[in-house]
């Protein structure tokens, strides 16, 4: 989200005439986009800053001013306090205002120290310029679309409620048209975006509402749009609907990020996740009845306030079950504000190292075995960017992994089948079948295989 953020940050910009620059020294303006939902993260903040404030005085001895700015979740959860910890930043500017950011900097540029983390009451995306044509382009053929923000389930753990605020989803025309946007200038995979995406219940053009599966539906009919996923879900949300869009939309991708975060009923249920292990086994039963290639992901959290050796193997046991062909893995981190930060039990960092790394294994295991299991199978691929190696291109199975692709191939944004013939530690490779952009009769083009 944080990657979408930026790019819509960049565009707002644009218009006052800010291009992006990979050199900082460069910069004169420098934004950093945050986040605050593990201890570490919001705290690289702060070592990032020590840097940016050694390169603004060099800058300042040239003549040259530099404006800094932080944005994202920790903007808004420490506000203020990020001036007096760094009296180097000039703008503090919360997610929900970045519609604002063009106006801030100005005021910035007169040497005005701003906090901007109010939830604003008029509607970001509505006040936001829509993603232009050639920034588009040079973004790539895949693209992220934030269609929910927020969230109102409150996980004793998670700061994203107080970050992000109550939940709010964008209409159905505001998606559509930037859908449209986005694969006229050339994308033709789009990653809808969400705390909690499948909550995503937004207004339709009748007036009525509309579900997650029926805005699959709606997108899957933009020409040029082959590939939808979204992300990421909550189990709570998961609805037949959708489930039933997984059967019945190729489009669909076959890889669902599904987080259960432990295997243990206690936890889950101090973690205010409203569901219990058996009820998600027998969710990705049904998702698995409707669409039997599906590969599944996860979130998980060891070290949660309380957790036994019993909980933790209870969440093995999960992972065992479920078999996920990815997964994210963090060490609990104890969150200003939230009821975890108050519990009592704190797990030992050591017991939460430890867990980590046998859960850790354990999906890198499943991971390898899954990847593994694709050797001399096809698949299509979508061409993404030019690989390490001359005369290679990345690509992106249906599920999500790298895979690397002779450039003879054809051009980035085509879709080709391909023979997998390797599963290396992190991508797949693979030989070229045919390219399915090529014209539909077969007639060798210059470009295809
Ligand atoms: N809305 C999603 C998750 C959003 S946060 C859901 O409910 O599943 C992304 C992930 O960060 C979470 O799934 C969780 O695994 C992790 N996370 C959130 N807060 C955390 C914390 N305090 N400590 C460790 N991991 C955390
Ligand atoms: Fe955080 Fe997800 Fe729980 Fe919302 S549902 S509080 S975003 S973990």
């Amino acid at each position: 989200m944080n990657v979408y953020d930026s790019q819509r940050m960049a565009d707002a910009l644009a218009a006052d005439g800010y291009r992006p620059t990979d050199i900082m020294e460069d910069a004169d303006l420098v934004l950093l986009n945050t986040c605050h939902i593990r201890e570490k993260a919001a705290e690289k903040v702060y070592s990032e800053l020590g840097r940016i404030r050694v390169l603004k005085d060099e800058r300042a001895k040239q003549g040259r001013e530099t404006v800094i700015g932080v944005a994202g979740c920790v903007a808004q959860a420490e506000g203020r306090e990020i001036l007096r910890r760094a009296p180097v930043v000039d703008l503090v500017i919360g997610p929900q205002t970045y519609h604002r950011l063009p106006s801030v900097v100005k005021r910035a540029k007169t040497g005005e120290k701003i906090v901007e983390t109010e939830y604003a009451i008029e509607d970001k995306f509505e006040h936001l310029p829509a993603p232009g044509r050639k920034s588009v382009r040079s973004r790539g053929v895949t693209a992220f679309l934030t269609v929910q923000e927020g969230c109102d389930k409150f996980c004793t753990f998670c700061v994203v409620p107080y970050t992000r605020g109550a939940e709010v989803s964008r209409p159905v025309t505001q998606i559509v048209a930037e859908a449209e946007r986005l694969a006229e200038a050339g994308v033709r995979e789009v990653t809808l975006l969400g705390q909690n995406v499948n909550a995503w219940h937004g207004e339709g053009p009748g007036g009525n509402e509309w579900g997650l599966a029926r805005l699959l539906l709606r997108l899957a009919e933009i020409p040029g749009l082959d590939r939808l996923r979204y992300t990421t879900s909550h189990p709570r949300d998961m609805d037949d609907d959708l489930i039933a869009a997984h059967r019945d939309l190729d489009k669909l991708m076959p890889y669902l990020h599904l987080p259960v975060q432990t295997g243990s009923d206690r936890i889950l249920k101090a973690m205010n996740r409203k569901h219990s292990a058996a009820d998600y086994l027998r969710l990705i039963e049904r998702i698995r009845a409707a669409k039997p290639d599906i590969a599944m992901s996860g979130d998980f959290i060891v070290g949660f306030p309380g957790e036994t050796d019993e909980d933790f193997e209870d969440t093995m046991r999960i992972v065992r079950d479920v078999n996920y062909a990815q997964a994210f893995s963090f060490k609990y981190s104890s969150r200003p504000g939230t009821p975890g930060a108050e519990m009592q039990d704190q797990v030992p960092e050591k017991v939460k190292d430890e867990r980590l790394q046998r859960l850790q294994a354990l999906l890198a295991e499943q991971q390898h075995a899954f990847a593994k299991s694709l050797v001399g199978g096809e698949i299509d691929l979508l061409i993404e960017k030019p690989g390490r190696q001359a005369g290679q291109f990345v690509g992106r199975s249906p599920w999500l992994q790298p895979v690397i692709v002779d450039e003879r191939a054809g051009r980035i944004g085509d879709i080709v089948r391909v023979r997998i013939t390797r599963a290396g530690s992190h991508s797949l490779f693979c030989e070229p079948m045919r390219n399915l952009n090529a014209d539909p009769m077969g007639a060798a083009k210059g470009e295809s295989v």
